[in-house]
This record gives C-alpha cells, sequence and structure tokens, in this order.
C-alpha cells in the first residue's frame, strides 16, 4: 500500500492521524472503509467486480442506443468513494457507469441518487469535476445515514462548483413533499444539460423500509418511473439499497414499467 488514496475519506475524518500507517492490520484495513457494518469475506472482490461489470454493461448497452438498461447489481455502490468502502458498497457501480459514459464521447453525464441515503461515495469522487452533474434526494445527514455528507450546502468544489445538489428531506417524507424534490433534481439534470442519465435506484424510500424513514407506497415508484423517463435521457439505472425484502422486486418492477 505505497499510495494511500485517503484524500476524501482523511477529510471525512478531520482531525484524525491518517498519514501514519499502523502495523495492526485491522487498524489498517480501517484506513479505507468509514462504518463497521460492511465486512469483507472471500466472496467479497468477485461479487463487487461482477457488480461493477453489470453497471459497466449497462453503460454500453445505452451507449449502444438502448433507452434504457438496468444493472442488477449486489453489491450496491452509491457509498464507496474512490479510496474507501462502506455502507454495504466496495466499488461505485454509479459511478463506474458514469465515467464510461464519459470515456466512450458523452460530454455531459448526470447521477442522480434517489436512494434513502445520500450517495456520499459518487459525490465524492466527482465532487471537483464538471463533467458528472451530481444529484441526491436521501434523508437528512442530521439524524440519517451516512451523516458525514449529503448537506444542502454541499455545491461541489474547484471546476465542480455548482455541480453537486443535495436535496435532503425530514423522515416522514411522503411522495408528495419527496416529488417535489425530484422535480428540482430533475430540473437541475435538464439546465446542465446532461446527455445521458445514470439513476442509483434504492427502494429502500419504502413506507415500509426497516432502516429508513420515508414515506413512498409501491405505487409512488411507477409515478417516480415516470416522471424520471418523462425526462427523455438514455438511462442506465443501478441497483442501490431496498431492504423491505418482500416489496422490493414489485417497488424496483414499477420503476421500470414506466420506461418500458
Ligand atoms: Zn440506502
Amino acid at each position: 500500500m505505497d499510495s494511500v488514496p485517503l484524500k476524501h475519506l482523511s477529510q471525512i475524518r478531520g482531525p484524525l492521524h491518517t498519514d501514519q500507517e499502523p502495523d495492526n492490520f485491522s487498524a489498517r484495513l480501517g484506513l479505507y472503509c468509514f462504518d463497521s457494518g460492511t465486512p469483507l469475506t472471500a466472496g467479497t472482490w468477485h461479487a463487487a467486480r461482477s457488480g461493477a461489470d453489470c453497471a459497466l454493461s449497462a453503460a454500453a448497452a445505452v451507449l449502444a442506443g438502448d433507452r434504457v438498461a438496468f444493472a442488477l447489481t449486489r453489491p450496491p455502490g452509491h457509498h464507496a468513494g474512490a479510496g474507501y468502502f462502506g455502507g454495504y458498497c466496495f466499488v461505485n457501480n454509479a459511478a463506474v457507469a458514469a465515467q464510461h459514459l464519459r470515456d466512450q464521447g458523452l460530454d455531459r453525464v448526470a447521477v442522480l441518487d434517489v436512494d434513502y441515503h445520500h450517495g456520499n461515495g459518487t459525490q465524492s469522487i466527482f465532487y471537483d469535476r464538471a463533467d458528472v452533474f451530481f444529484a441526491s434526494i436521501h434523508g437528512d445527514p442530521r439524524t440519517e445515514y451516512p451523516f458525514y455528507l449529503g448537506h444542502a450546502d454541499e455545491r461541489g468544489a474547484g471546476a465542480g462548483l455548482g455541480a453537486n445538489l443535495n436535496l435532503p428531506l425530514a423522515r416522514g417524507t411522503d411522495y408528495a413533499a419527496w416529488s417535489q424534490a425530484l422535480e428540482e433534481g430533475l430540473r437541475a439534470v435538464t439546465d446542465y444539460g446532461a446527455q445521458a442519465l445514470v439513476l442509483s435506484l434504492g427502494v429502500d424510500t419504502f413506507a415500509q423500509d426497516p432502516i429508513s424513514g420515508f414515506k413512498l407506497h409501491s405505487e409512488d415508484f411507477l409515478r417516480m418511473g415516470e416522471r424520471i423517463a418523462k425526462a427523455g435521457l438514455p438511462t442506465a439505472i443501478v441497483f442501490e439499497g431496498g431492504y423491505a425484502v418482500e416489496a422490493v422486486g414489485v417497488n424496483v418492477a414499477n420503476v421500470l414499467q414506466a420506461f418500458a
């Protein structure tokens, strides 16, 4: 580990002394992870790499002319940054898809993150870049995971100033209020002039989700999909969170149905 890409994590950690790597293995591992809920096991890399490949395939399908492609990935990715993992995420699948769209010739790509939790990894990866716009609608980080990023005043830095939009909402938000944030996010994506969209689709905004706090119902995901499809952008959808296991399928299918 002679090059240590810890810029963003050390920023999050503030006063901790992260430029001195400890000899202890667990402590070294901790330099690259921002929570205690994301274990590495024997199959982790294979699964994470396969998820990223799946997102790449979705981006490639969109580049080849498909109106929409869905990357059904596990693990999710939007909490993973360039130099750290966490939040059940190891490789940022949405960022991989967005970067592929850029590498293949699109000048302006937008990522819209509708997972209940702020896409802190995606934000940090593109925070100082103007070529990828990031918008996120999520639970207010004052009370909701991942806590340390996702505030409304985080608007990007340097060349990326203005290319980051956070729309935090209070616990208990229903679709009527949530959809107003969606309007604002999509308006910003349109104003930015995005040529393609990567949608970080978490369905943990569902009212019965066991770890989240919004109040969306299954039929709201139909309306969400219809509104996002109406933006008219080629769209690579990447699956993020969703923990009401028996309802995840129908909620995701409702979003997808609007595009079909
Ligand atoms: Zn989530």
